[in-house]
């Protein structure tokens, strides 16, 4: 499962994780709910526990 952000400002990242949950590398995507939405794409973060 995957997650994109999409922040107000700057491109998106797909994430590994789901929306409701924390994405591999640690985000609370519950903070901004509206950030957040489950995909099927490819994961694009580099951080530990995402790229993994
Ligand atoms: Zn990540």
């Amino acid at each position: 499962m995957a997650v994109r952000h999409t922040p107000p400002s700057g491109s998106s990242v797909v994430h590994k994780g789901q929306k409701g949950g924390t994405t591999g590398c640690g985000i609370d995507t519950n903070k901004n709910p509206s950030h957040w939405s489950n995909t099927h794409d490819k994961i694009t973060c580099d951080k530990n526990g995402c790229k993994n």
